[in-house]
């Protein structure tokens, strides 16, 4: 079997998510009238336990601000090391937003787990910091440990999922969190060129994506397993 490492976002519709496309109910989006949008962002929004969702199209996030990453085990951050790491407001500069990957791709698809979630939204809450999920691959967690999307979309302000990696659909992410955070996510997706009239068409395979396809991730982690013992074989000669 060849399986291609490169990019998950290599991932081709499904029939059914063509199906969706082409019967897909449409509306404009610009007006919140694409039927298949909004079905999208209702499910969204409710799967991960947040008051509003937002479909964009997969962009770089454009922002006035300075980033510091910090050392990690495995994708997880030491409490202790964002505890002393925060800037307060009477610093010269201020930490506004703790930004957390799960899974975590560069340190090889790690789960983060929920209790240090938990720790790290309780110590970013006291300093009055916002904490975002980069969840591009949360669902690979979710199928994972069986711990349901909102339980670790609850210790967070905003959640970001890509529809378009692993869970198969053609372009698209959600971001979610609170109605007054959608609502200024809406005017930047417009600023930054984001504004899709019948968006329906990637909303509806978007919404197989996300009902469908997480289940299927199992497959997924069995391919990587397998292909990991097969080469660890094949590296120690037997
Ligand atoms: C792909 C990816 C994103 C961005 O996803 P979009 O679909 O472009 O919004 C963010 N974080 C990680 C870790 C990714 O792999």
């Amino acid at each position: 079997m060849y399986i291609d490492y490169r990019t998950d976002a290599g991932t081709r519709p499904t029939n059914e998510m063509r199906k969706a496309m082409y019967c897909a109910e449409v509306g404009d989006d610009v007006f919140g009238e694409d039927p298949s949008v909004n079905r999208l962002e209702e499910t969204a929004a409710e799967l991960l336990g947040k008051e509003s969702a937002l479909l964009v199209i997969s962009h770089a996030i454009i922002g006035g601000m300075q980033t510091r990453s910090l050392p990690s085990a495995g994708g997880v951050m030491e409490p202790k090391t964002v505890n002393a790491v925060i800037r307060h407001p009477d610093e010269s500069m201020q930490t506004s937003l703790l930004c957390i990957e799960n899974t975590h791709n560069r340190a090889g698809g790690t789960i983060v787990p929920l209790k240090n979630m938990m720790e790290l939204y309780t110590i970013a809450k006291r300093a009055g910091v916002a904490v975002h999920l980069d969840g591009a691959r949360l669902m690979n967690a979710v199928v994972s440990t069986s711990i349901p999307v909102h339980e670790y979309a609850r210790y967070t302000d905003a959640v970001q999922i890509c529809l378009c990696k692993s869970l198969g659909a053609p372009v698209g992410a959600i971001v979610a969190g609170s109605y007054e955070f959608v609502r200024r996510a809406r005017l930047w997706r417009k600023r930054l060129g984001g504004a899709m009239p019948q968006a329906g068409i990637i909303a509806a395979p978007g919404l197989v994506a996300l009902t469908t396809m997480v289940e299927r991730l199992a497959e997924d982690h069995e391919n990587a397993k397998n292909n990991l013992r097969f080469k660890k074989r094949r590296d120690s000669g037997i």
